[in-house]
C-alpha cells in the first residue's frame, strides 16, 4: 500500500501524484538523470530503484472499463508557480522527461550525485578515508585532493 506524494514536472510546473510507498526517501526531482541512478518507468515496481522517469502528463490510467489499471500516477491538472519552474509559460503538460531521485545509500553513507554546473551542494565535506575498492581514482571526487 501507498500514499500519493505531489510532485511537479520542473520543465512546466505540471503537478503529479505519485502513489509510492513511504519509506523511499526523495532526494530531488530534476529535468535530467542523475549520473549514476538508474531510472524505472511510474508503472514499474520502482521501489526497488533509485528513481522513476517520468514523461510529463503521461502515465494516468486509461480506459476505466478494462479492469483495474495498477497506474500509480495521477495528473491534477495544476500547475505550480515556483521559482525553479523552467518555463512556466510552457504549454502544460509539455510532455518532456523529469527524473525523481530516490536518496541511495551505498556502505551505510549517502550517494551523493554528479553535481551539475548549477547544482547546488548541500553539505560541505566530501568523503574521506580510505577509498574503496574499484582501484585508485574510481570516479570523480569532491575537493580535498592529495
Ligand atoms: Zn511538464
Amino acid at each position: 500500500m501507498g500514499f500519493p506524494v505531489s510532485y511537479y514536472c520542473p520543465h512546466c510546473g505540471a503537478v503529479v501524484e505519485l502513489e509510492r510507498d513511504g519509506y523511499l526517501a526523495d532526494k530531488s526531482v530534476t529535468p535530467y538523470p542523475l549520473e549514476g541512478w538508474a531510472y524505472a518507468d511510474p508503472t514499474d515496481d520502482f521501489e526497488d530503484t533509485e528513481g522513476v522517469r517520468f514523461v510529463c502528463g503521461e502515465g494516468e490510467r486509461e480506459g476505466e472499463g478494462e479492469g483495474e489499471s495498477d497506474s500509480p500516477l495521477s495528473w491534477t491538472g495544476d500547475v505550480v508557480d515556483a521559482d525553479d519552474v523552467e518555463r512556466p509559460g510552457l504549454a502544460s503538460p509539455c510532455g518532456r522527461e523529469f527524473y525523481l531521485s530516490f536518496v541511495r545509500y551505498e556502505d551505510g553513507r549517502e550517494v551523493e550525485a554528479v553535481p551539475e554546473r548549477d547544482y547546488v551542494v548541500i553539505g560541505g565535506r566530501g568523503p574521506s578515508g580510505p577509498a574503496g575498492p574499484g582501484g585508485p581514482n574510481a570516479g570523480p571526487r569532491g575537493p580535498g585532493g592529495f
